[in-house]
């Protein structure tokens, strides 16, 4: 497969080649040095990582544990549980992250697509764009807000619209890095539309630069992934310039 997955500062050409960074500290400490890395948001693959037994637990089991666990958290922290307004957070917590914002962990939670042939014999691109999402740093557990903007040329197939920005939502539930989701929603879209020809460019703010760490609140981060008819510039020029 001949894919083409970059991150580049939004005022960059669109030329400019993939850039990753990392961390260099000589830090023999393990704890500080994974510290830094993750607020340099290292990317180490395209699979969310996770365990074989991942899915042994029920939804149920998991919140009971996680309620159990987080309500440690806040006592550790010194918060009185006995509070009214406290009680019932170490619940809604783990409630939360099983059924909404990590959802999206689960295979089951997969939006099922369903293919339909081409019958208008459109042959351009569509472009579905400024689809909104919620996602979560897996370095820091903060939000990421951002805007997906996708779109395929179809081979033939097409699915209905909303169904994109269901794939969207459903790999931004996860903890996640941005070239990954980027990457995720990309391969996702290929494989239900059964085309190569598939463009996603996100553009997001992540809390854990904004709200803490270096406390930027103007910048934004902007990944790509173009593929098939969409490495071809021209291809691409008139999809950006749909989006911006
Ligand atoms: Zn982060």
């Amino acid at each position: 497969m001949n894919n083409k997955h970059s991150i580049f500062p939004k005022k960059l050409k669109l030329d400019t080649p993939d850039i990753f960074t990392y961390s260099e500290s000589n830090s023999n400490n393990a704890s500080q040095q994974h510290d830094e890395d993750g607020d340099d948001h290292v990317f180490t693959g395209i699979e969310t990582p996770l365990r074989s037994d991942a899915f042994d637990k029920t939804d149920e089991q998991k919140i009971a544990e996680i309620e159990g666990h987080f309500k440690s958290i806040m006592e550790i922290l010194g918060l009185d549980l006995s509070d009214d307004s406290l009680m019932g957070t170490p619940h809604r917590v783990a409630k939360m992250y099983v059924k909404e914002i990590f959802s999206g962990l689960n295979p089951y939670n997969k939006p099922s697509i369903k293919l339909f042939d081409n019958k208008y014999k459109y042959n351009e691109m569509l472009v579905e764009k400024d689809i909104s999402f919620f996602s979560n740093c897996e370095h820091h557990f903060v939000p990421i807000i951002g805007k997906a903007h996708v779109a395929y040329v179809s081979s033939g197939k097409v699915i209905g619209l909303s169904k994109l920005n269901r794939i969207v939502e459903y790999y931004s539930k996860r903890p996640q890095v941005q070239e990954r989701l980027t990457i995720q929603i990309a391969e996702e879209i290929k494989k239900a539309v059964a085309s190569d020809h598939v463009a996603v460019v996100i553009e997001a703010t992540h809390l854990c630069v904004s709200s803490r760490g270096v406390r930027d609140t103007s910048s934004s981060t902007v990944t790509s992934s173009y593929s098939g008819k969409f490495e071809n510039e021209k291809v691409r020029e008139e999809f950006l310039s749909y989006i911006y």
